[in-house]
């Protein structure tokens, strides 16, 4: 890469869910860092699995970085793309880089297992690797089921990452990889190698638990001679206590918490908090600030904790800053039709609600009658057209004064 080549980043989500706050975390990192150096953001839609990708998921994933206020430069769809993986398949194919594999399922569990009982770990024994072409032929013609395997090389791996320093990985542990299903389809670690060097990717920023696949990556951009990006691996979200995450809410989608009313504001200081922060303890960033500060070497390497009272605390935070046209605006979609808040009420809300989805309880008295006991209201025994008539006299009394004086007071 040339010292003026323009940095470019992707967020490369697998449409196979909504976009969760973790893949969140990843788009965001990539997005601020691209701002930050005058780069170019790509959005890259891996839907290559066809049986698990969905339209709907894509729409979700895309509402969901639009309400984050990340725009992208490019826009990729891997399922559009058949036909340049199957050119760079067959060029694998020529020059022996990789080779089709018929071992059954059957055949594969019993190697694994044999391997497991001797004390090794498992990995793919390169049985298919060396069989003759004429034979390769012959079962393609019966149409016997494949797949496509990379040839591992024995090698100690390394890259520099830029969050993690030199990270190696040695070949022996992994074995010949499938890399795609057909020549046609490739699989994500080829896929990948493709679309970031055809796409002029300079910096790949992905979460930790794809470090694994960075050497198989290497591997295939090797022999394809293509240039090595830059890696950096987002470090995994923690639990509060430093406990793994749990599943849901690993995988809680964003949706959830714009549908709780979060600000958006709040989200993108938490998410850009989990697992960086500037350089002096300053917390409530707006993005032009965090773009500003943000440098990838203040990333940490350890578990990053998923607080959400801290979520709360900047939300909180971010609702008191709202004029009051905003919060107006924020508060419609969780009030009934025809409830319209006052600047005092506002003000009180402010001060005491978390998530905008809080609103309507702390008001509905306002609007509502509630379902109370009127003897509740009478004094002593006085009588209830009496408290009536009391109440009455109390109200005109309050009504004469003005709203600027009617203070807590
Ligand atoms: N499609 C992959 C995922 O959603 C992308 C991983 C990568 O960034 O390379 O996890």
């Amino acid at each position: 890469m040339s010292e003026e080549a323009i940095i470019k980043v992707r967020f490369a989500p697998s449409p196979t869910g909504p976009l969760h706050i973790g893949s969140a975390r990843t788009a965001l990192f990539n997005w601020i860092f691209a701002k930050s150096k005058g780069g170019k953001f790509i959005l890259r839609i891996e839907d290559t699995d066809k049986e698990r990708s969905d339209a709907k998921f894509e729409e979700n994933i895309k509402t969901g970085l639009k309400w984050l206020g990340i725009e992208w430069d490019e826009l990729y769809k891997q399922s559009e793309r058949t036909a340049v993986y199957k050119k760079y398949i067959a060029k694998l194919l020529e020059e022996g880089w990789i080779y089709y594999c018929f071992c059954t399922k059957e055949e594969l569990e019993d190697e694994r297992q044999a391997m497991l009982s001797q004390g090794f770990a498992p990995k793919y024994s390169g049985r298919c690797r060396s069989m003759k072409k004429s034979d390769v032929e012959a079962k393609l013609k019966e149409g016997n089921p494949s797949i496509l395997r990379f040839k591992v090389r024995e090698a100690e791996i390394t890259f520099k990452d830029l969050i993690r320093g030199t990270v190696s990985f040695n070949t022996s542990l992994i074995g010949d990889f499938v890399i795609a299903k057909d020549p046609e389809t490739p699989l994500y670690n080829l896929a990948v190698v493709i679309d970031d060097a055809l796409m002029g990717v300079t910096h790949v920023i992905r979460g930790e638990e794809h470090i694994s696949n960075t050497p198989r990556q290497i591997l295939v951009m090797d022999a394809f001679g293509f240039e090595i990006p830059k890696f950096a691996h987002l470090p995994i979200i923690l639990n509060p206590d430093r406990s793994k995450m749990s599943k849901r809410l690993n995988g809680a989608s964003l949706k959830e918490y714009i549908d709780k009313g979060y600000l958006k504001e709040a989200m993108v200081n938490f998410l850009a908090f989990l697992g960086w922060h500037p350089k002096d303890d300053r917390e409530l960033l707006s993005i032009e600030e965090i773009i500003e500060e943000f440098t990838i070497s203040r990333v940490q390497k350890g578990g990053a904790a998923f607080n959400i009272e801290k979520l709360n605390w900047f939300n909180s935070n971010y609702i008191k800053q709202l004029s009051d046209g905003e919060f107006i605006k924020l508060s419609k979609p969780f009030l009934p039709h025809g409830w319209k808040l006052t600047p005092a009420m506002i003000k009180s809300l402010k001060s005491r609600i978390t998530t905008m989805d809080e609103v309507g309880d702390y008001v509905d008295f306002y609007f509502t009658l509630p379902n109370y006991d009127s003897n509740l209201l009478k004094w002593h025994e006085s009588s209830l057209q009496d408290t009536a008539v009391n109440l009455k006299i109390g109200l005109d009394l309050i009504e004469k004064i003005p709203a600027d004086k009617f203070t807590q007071e």
